[in-house]
């Protein structure tokens, strides 16, 4: 059981580039609040998994619109994952869509107005008793309204290399230089589409972690939550 009692409704939203640390934080945040997490970026991962698995190329925008109704309504979350329901049967795709080719698959069906619309609803409804959830455009597009945001960034170098410790953790090949361009691709590809592109909602808190530990990160978050009043230990 959670030591905190968290207002009603009480929605975070945490934005920040890749690596950022953002993922990690939303889990760490929501397991010491007990409120359910979305990684929004899984969804746009999603669209992107199941463009392929249909053989849809994604330079073909109308095709990937054609396959996204159905994408869409194949598609369960789960505060635990992602899962794909055919006829009766749900399988989850979580780990299929954290790889490196899905993340870069993603940030190209998330320049799509029309992905973005369609995965809006979807988002809202989730957040709607409360939650808290990471991504691109969630203090500026999803949830404008949410009651705290943050805005979590790292130095591109330090992301790079946390990208690359996980991927060595993991046993798999990583290449530092490869990793950061990558990385630098992404990026410019988010920060300079038209839609929702990645920026600081005008009252996020920007929290630069690049010499932080994320325990760090966590207090400093859990501080601000309290100032405000949107939580309280449930011994005060
Ligand atoms: O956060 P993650 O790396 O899983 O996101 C994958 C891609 O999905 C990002 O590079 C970004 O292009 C896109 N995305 C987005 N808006 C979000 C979450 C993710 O555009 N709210």
């Amino acid at each position: 059981m959670s030591q905190w009692q968290v207002n009603q409704g009480l929605q975070i939203a945490i934005d920040g580039p890749s690596g950022s640390g953002k993922g990690t934080i939303a889990a760490l945040i929501g397991s010491e609040l007990a409120l359910p997490v979305l990684d929004t970026g899984l969804l746009y991962r999603y669209v992107g998994w199941r463009a392929e698995e249909k053989n849809v190329s994604l330079d073909d925008e109308n095709a990937v619109l054609s396959m996204l109704d159905d994408a869409i309504h194949g598609m369960v979350w789960k505060p635990e994952g992602i899962y794909l329901r055919e006829g009766n049967v749900e399988k989850d795709c979580t780990s299929s869509l954290r790889s490196e080719n899905a993340g870069a698959r993603a940030s190209k069906v998330a320049a799509m107005p029309q992905v973005r619309v369609a995965l809006l609803d979807v988002q809202r409804d989730i957040a709607k008793l409360g939650c808290v959830m990471d991504g691109r455009d969630i203090g500026t597009v999803v949830l404008p309204d949410a009651q705290a945001k943050f805005y979590l960034t790292a130095s591109q170098r330090e992301r790079a290399r946390r990208r690359w410790s996980q991927l060595k953790a993991k046993g798999e090949d990583a290449d530092l230089d490869r990793i950061a361009a990558e990385l630098r691709e992404r990026d410019e590809r988010d920060t300079g589409r038209d839609c929702a592109p990645l920026e600081k909602a005008v009252d996020a808190i920007h929290i630069d972690s690049t010499i932080m530990t994320m325990d760090d990160v966590v207090e400093r978050i859990l501080n601000v939550l309290q100032r405000r009043k949107l939580m309280k230990g449930t011994d005060e």
